[in-house]
């Protein structure tokens, strides 16, 4: 009886060896098996010859979950290879790619819910028990005439079918069930030819010719940047790639920073293909995450539209892969242990795949410019707006030599009046929720600081509270200074605020704020968007929300409200994510016939950096930035992992760094700076540090942490600290 080594969903780094029981089991399955006194869903990672537990002491897997792999070998092998660069226990990684309850061992067929008649409802329909009820009469007509209908059968019955089922459910005679999901020949649809919804309009020479190198790289791997400014047309060259990559009987994949945040391109997707399409994202229940991962497991689903964790979802067939604002943060997973960043391993993945992948996006990240210089990847521009648009004139307002009122400069005031005026609609950008980040005495000095973290907290004014953004601490807004009974003050703009500095300066016009605060599910955000889309509110007040791919045509004015907290930051990235917003915000602005117009509020308008963006643009920026990252030897250039650690003092979460400094000696290759506390050392009671490792060459550093964390994880202080590496960190703080 052959050996098969089974990965388990923990942190040890190794795989356990069972005998093969009843049955194949396939790598990529999921099995059960004893584990202790506990059974534990595995996953089937190959068949060996030995083992190096002896025979007797053996177990055998004590049941196959599926008869087909869930984990296919493509994708097995790149889940091995992530384990391998992010140097993380193959247990978690495997288990990280299927969704919740796949991981419990949830079936991976798909079921559909269908409602049936019970035998009461047969009797009831036999005796035409329901006379007065015309709609319920049908559907249980239906019912008894079918062998089950499901959701879209009920809608094929017209209005009110939904309900009359539900008043069925309620007196007995009908009853819902599972059955196996129809379709369920995924070849036969993949060949049908695909159904598209023509598209409006004739492509641009720059769409065209973007659209032809990467449908000319079919069947072979190629990255390409798809550097387009905002509404240069990006969306519809994936719409078009996506056509053909359906008409071949492919598939595709499409990877969205936060899908909440791009309702529109989810809408767009759905409104051009009639395809099945399976949505991944982390607002699903876990019943509807599980439904959608079958649909692509399957090969129900033709497209699969996902955030992060979606790069991992099953697909036969892949023809394509899409990256949208692929210098989007949300792509970097950057908590728990198994941190990994999913523009990074579709690469990977469209590579072994052998299929094109594209990189979308108006700001690229450094790190894709640099690949772009080096050849790695093909660059694609669209350098123009789509349709008649014209690109925004961008302007800086100097704060030093304005009068504020509460944050907002004369010159803004005016202009919004003038836009508003012309039936503008205006975006207004701050990257601060609440109504101000400090709450002080006007006497003593005080100021409320969290007590778990080293923070201070946030004034609501309207609910009345004090609140920490860093662990969720809340409490009553005190009245008096705690410290002198004194008056307290409100310092500083939160969009609360500014939404109610500009209530006050406009009071005739409609506002919408958009920010985490107020809208904190899918459907609160898609009232707040809609709103704007109508025309009905003319000024949208928000945080980085507003600044993710919405179309609003009528908005003519984006302000900046502050541009400085990204100037001078500890984090070698934050001049970057300025960058990037900034222009994100600027492309807002003037989407439709009319001119854009963007102002930018800061007290250093002469900063390089500003400077540079304003006259040169988004590449101008990039130029200068990547100049610098080269002097200081920072990624691209070098590379880039960190040890991280958090303990209930900082004395531990240091020492285990220490010690894990200490543990090995580093080759030349390497350098290691630190360990350092954080620069938010406390949050939420626990004790943050750091430790960096630096290396110009890539593989002389993963050969370095090969060696090093085993020992790093053997020291006794290792248990006494919760801690995780992170290959190349986005944020480091
Ligand atoms: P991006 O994704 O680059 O921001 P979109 O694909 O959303 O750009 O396009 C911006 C706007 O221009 C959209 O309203 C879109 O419908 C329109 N558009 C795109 N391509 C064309 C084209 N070839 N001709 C006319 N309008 C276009
Ligand atoms: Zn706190």
């Amino acid at each position: 009886m052959p050996v098969m080594r089974v990965a388990l969903d923990t942190p040890l780094r190794r795989t356990f060896d069972y005998l093969a029981g009843e049955g194949v089991a396939h790598p990529g399955a999921r099995v059960r098996v004893p584990f202790g006194r506990r059974q534990l869903v595995g996953i089937v990672l190959e068949a060996a010859a030995t083992s190096d537990v002896p025979r007797e002491k053996l177990k055998r897997i004590a049941e196959l979950i599926d008869p087909e792999p869930v984990l296919d070998a493509e994708l097995l092998a790149l889940l091995r290879w992530a384990a391998e660069y992010y140097h993380h226990p193959i247990g978690e990684v495997l288990f990280a790619a299927l969704p919740k309850l796949a991981r419990e061992g949830a079936t991976s067929r798909a079921l559909r819910e269908v409602w049936v008649a019970t035998t009461d409802g047969v009797a009831a329909h036999e005796s035409d028990g329901l006379q007065r009820a015309p709609r319920q009469r049908e559907v249980l007509a239906a019912l008894v005439a079918s062998d089950g209908l499901d959701s879209e059968a009920l809608v094929a019955l017209g209005g009110g079918a939904r309900d009359a089922i539900h008043a069925l459910v309620k007196r007995g005679w009908a009853a819902s069930q599972s059955a196996p999901a129809t379709g369920a020949d995924p070849e036969s649809t993949a060949r049908a030819a695909a159904p598209v919804t023509a598209s409006p309009f004739t492509l641009t020479a720059e769409q065209a010719a973007a659209v032809d190198a990467i449908d000319g790289g079919r069947g072979r791997f190629g990255a390409f940047l798809l550097h387009g400014i905002t509404g240069s047309g990006k969306t519809e060259v994936y719409l078009r790639l996506v056509e053909r990559v359906l008409a071949r009987g492919e598939r595709a994949l499409v990877l969205v920073p936060e899908i909440g945040l791009t309702p529109q391109l989810v809408g767009r997707f759905a409104a051009r293909f009639s395809v099945p399409m399976a949505t991944l994202h982390s607002a699903l229940t876990g019943t509807a995450r599980l439904a959608a991962w079958r649909d692509a497991l399957s090969g129900r689903a033709r497209i699969v539209l996902g955030t992060r964790s979606a790069v991992f979802a099953p697909l036969s067939q892949l023809g394509l892969i899409v990256i949208d604002e692929e210098h989007d943060a949300s792509f970097k997973q950057h908590e728990g242990g198994f941190r990994y960043s999913a523009r990074d391993i579709a690469v990977m993945r469209a590579q072994r795949a052998g299929v094109p992948i594209v990189l979308g996006t108006a700001t690229p990240s450094l790190e894709s410019l640099h690949n772009a210089q080096l050849g790695r990847y093909a660059r694609l521009a669209l350098p123009r707006r789509a349709g008649e648009a014209l690109p925004p004139r961008l302007a800086l307002v100097d704060l030093r030599a304005e009068a504020l009122r509460n944050g907002l400069s004369t010159t803004v005031a005016e202009a919004m009046r003038r836009h508003l005026a012309e039936r503008g609609q205006v975006l207004v950008f701050l990257n601060r929720r609440g109504y101000a980040p400090t709450l002080a005495c006007t006497s003593c000095g005080w100021i409320a600081g969290c007590t778990a973290c080293d923070a201070r907290l946030t004034v609501y004014a309207r609910a009345a509270r004090l609140k920490c953004h860093h662990c969720g601490a809340d409490a009553p807004l005190p009245a008096r200074c705690p410290q002198c009974g004194y008056e307290v003050r409100a310092v500083g703009q939160g969009t609360e605020r500014v939404e109610e500095t500009l209530a006050t300066l406009f009071p005739e016009t409609t506002l919408a704020r958009l920010d985490r605060d107020v809208v904190r599910r899918d459907e609160e955000l898609h009232a707040v968007l809609a709103r704007v889309a109508s025309g009905e509110a003319r000024i949208l007040v928000g945080t980085q929300m507003v600044t993710k791919g919405h179309d609003f045509p009528e908005v003519t004015l984006a302000v900046v409200l502050n541009a400085d907290h990204g100037l001078f930051s500890t984090d070698f990235r934050a001049a970057e994510r300025l960058a990037q917003t900034i222009v994100q915000v600027a492309g807002r602005s003037g989407r439709g016939t009319r001119p854009g117009e963007v102002l930018i509020q800061t007290e250093y308008p002469e900063h390089p950096l500003l400077v540079s963006l304003l006259a040169r643009g988004y590449e101008g920026f990039a130029e200068t930035a990547l100049a610098e990252r080269q002097a200081a030897g920072w990624p691209p250039y070098g590379r880039l992992a960190a040890l991280r650690a958090s303990a209930l003092t900082l004395h531990e979460a240091v020492e285990f760094l220490g010690e894990a400094r200490r543990s090995m000696a580093a080759p030349r290759a390497i350098k290691l700076l630190g360990p350092a506390p954080a620069a938010m050392a406390r949050r939420a009671d626990r004790f943050h540090a750091q430790l960096l490792v630096e290396s110009s060459d890539r593989a002389a550093l993963h050969r370095f942490l090969d060696a090093w964390l085993p020992q790093a994880e053997s020291l006794p202080s290792a248990r006494r600290v919760r801690w995780a590496l992170d290959v190349d960190p986005l944020e480091l703080f």
